[in-house]
């Protein structure tokens, strides 16, 4: 795997470099994912906020969690395509959508969490963390 890793959303008005390594790849099969990645789960890279580049313009949209903390989301104005959440007060760190990495080799979940509202089909892979709820 060699760094800088390229992305960009599906019009290409938003590209991003990404310098290193996500610190963990999570599967996430919460209702919200689920609406967010219109399928049975989203996968969230955590990747430090100092360890990646953006270029081209960048949305906001924002909820409150159920545990109290803001989600905030950056997505493409163009193609709507999101590229990253983020917690306002936790701002070490931000959670990338890496299906929008050129690369997409480096994106398997070591970690599912809210499997409590998964689908029934989707069988949990041998060997990775799993979470009834957050993680
Ligand atoms: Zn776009
Ligand atoms: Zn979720």
């Amino acid at each position: 795997m060699t760094y800088p890793m390229r992305g960009a959303c599906q019009c290409g008005g938003v590209t991003y470099q990404l310098l290193k390594p996500p610190m963990k790849v999570i599967a996430c099969h919460c209702r919200e994912c689920q609406k967010l990645s219109t399928s049975a789960f989203s996968i969230t890279a955590l990747v430090e906020t100092d360890a990646i580049e953006f270029q081209g313009e960048l949305a906001h949209w924002e909820r409150s969690s159920d545990s109290g903390n803001i989600n905030a989301a950056k997505f493409c104005p163009t193609c709507g395509n999101r590229i990253y959440h983020f917690n306002p007060a936790d701002p070490g760190r931000i959670k990338l959508k890496p299906a929008t990495l050129d690369d997409t080799s480096i994106i398997e979940p070591t970690a599912h969490i809210w499997v409590s509202q998964k689908q029934a089909w989707f069988q949990i892979p041998e060997g990775v963390e799993v979470f009834q709820e957050q993680s």
